[in-house]
């Protein structure tokens, strides 16, 4: 991997620029670059034709000052150690911002999910329980869903724990986990819904009405659609243009977000949905709408794009959509962006709810699940926005150094450093 593309430097870059403008000391800005633990693990399993196949897989602890790590696993067949290091380290500085007491950690499976049975995935998880399972616990490291595992495959790896610690119930251990077995209510729409808690400030901030106003998102699976959907119900916006990997639509007049996403769920596809017209994915990012939330993959709007982002706010749902080169060009035109660790910090916030639910075996309703999401997203919101003006500074920026800032007084209380 090319060093410039290597996820894992590119977050240490970014670390990089926080800690000077923060006037990091440098044994600790040498300690926040790297991740305090990681363990490599080998995975045989048997497969459903008989034969034992060895896959390999990572946990990274990144930093865990602020308390247990925290952060999902991932299937992937291209997983490497320095995206696990990359993804680790940003959940350091998510769980930071958002000022839930928790650190940050990731882990993942080298494996092609979509070439396994149910029975091979539920062996492959339970043998990654078994290797990382003595650095995990509810006061140690706690993982997550994240691309390719599933509230079942929590499921497994909840119980595996289990039998490993005696039989003794630990729901606290991973959280993303089926209702019935300790998950938590609201978490379904937790990410869009801290989104669009985050929009409505911005948007106040900014003078910037949302009753009405227009709205496109790139990517319509879970955090897309579920954007859609409260972005209309929560703050009255318009759905104007949506896209998926065939393509985006568009309708001037707005389109009905439950409609929208019925449409998507019985046909696979936005496309084709009644009185809309074609766009492309390129077109959809450059329309003058009031909120954009790309919702999709990372790095689609770049330096040679973002001239021509005419959004009034870009909230990103989606990791990493922006390059560096396009934060500034944004930020000289005025297009107001939350950064991905802020923007999508939803989901670990429900995390952290269900961890608090399963710790005190209490459960709360959704609304109660929902308001307190509204509280952690508002506070982190502005908290964020002060550092951004009184610095003179972007939104990625400020976020930055108020999660730096955490954690560094974190290590220096503890005496690391
Ligand atoms: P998902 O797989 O449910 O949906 C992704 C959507 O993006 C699909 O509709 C897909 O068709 C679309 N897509 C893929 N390539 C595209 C392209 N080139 N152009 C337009 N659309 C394209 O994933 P998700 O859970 O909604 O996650 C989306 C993004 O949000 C990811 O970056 C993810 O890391 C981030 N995120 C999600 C959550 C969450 O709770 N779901 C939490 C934090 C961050």
């Amino acid at each position: 991997m090319a060093p410039a593309d290597n996820p894992f430097q590119i977050a240490q870059r970014q670390l990089d620029a926080a800690a000077e403008r923060l006037g990091l000391d440098a044994a600790l800005h040498e300690l926040l670059r790297w991740p305090l633990r990681e363990l490599h693990v080998t995975l045989p399993v048997k497969m459903d034709d008989g034969r034992t196949q060895v896959f390999h897989g990572f946990r990274v602890q990144y930093n865990d000052a602020r308390g247990p790590c925290k952060g999902g696993i991932r299937y992937h067949p291209d997983e490497t150690i320095d995206t696990v290091r990359a993804l680790a380290a940003w959940m350091t500085w998510k769980t930071a911002v958002s000022d839930i007491p928790l650190g940050g950690g990731k882990g993942g499976v080298i494996c092609n999910p979509k070439a396994m049975s149910q029975g091979e995935l539920e062996r492959l998880s339970r043998a990654y329980v078994r290797q990382v399972g003595r650095l995990l616990g509810d006061d140690m490291d706690v993982p997550a869903p994240d691309v390719y595992t599933t509230p079942q495959i929590m499921a497994w790896m909840m119980d595996e724990y289990e039998f490993m610690h005696g039989g003794r119930h630990r729901p606290g251990v991973i959280t993303g986990k089926p209702i019935p077995v300790g998950g938590s209510l609201g978490r379904a729409d937790a990410t869009a819904r801290g989104g669009c808690c985050i929009v409505r400030e911005a948007a106040a901030a900014l003078g910037i009405q949302t009753e009405g106003a227009t709205v496109a998102i790139q990517g319509f699976g879970n955090a897309g659609q579920y954007a859609a959907l409260l972005a209309e119900q929560l703050l009255g916006c318009s759905v104007l243009a949506v896209s998926d990997t065939s393509g985006g639509i568009i309708n001037r007049e707005g389109m009905p977000a439950e409609a929208l996403v019925k449409h998507k769920l019985d046909t696979g596809a936005v496309a084709g949905f009644p009185g809309s017209e074609p766009i492309s994915n390129e077109a959809l990012l450059e329309l003058p709408v009031d909120v954009l939330f790309p919702a999709a993959l990372e790095n689609v709007i770049t330096g040679g794009n973002a001239p021509k982002i005419k959004a009034r706010i870009s909230c990103e749902l989606a990791n990493g959509p922006q390059t560096p080169e396009a934060d500034e060009i944004l930020h000289r035109n005025g297009v107001f962006f939350i950064p991905d660790f802020l923007a999508n910090a939803g989901g670990v916030v429900a995390s952290y709810f269900e961890m608090v639910q399963n710790l005190s075996s209490y459960y709360w309703s959704a609304d109660r699940a929902n308001e307190e999401l509204d509280g952690k997203m508002t506070r982190a919101f502005h908290e964020v926005y002060e550092c951004a003006r009184a610095e003179d500074t972007h939104m990625r920026m400020a976020a930055y150094m108020v999660a730096v800032q955490r954690v560094a007084e974190a290590v220096q209380l503890r005496g690391w450093v």
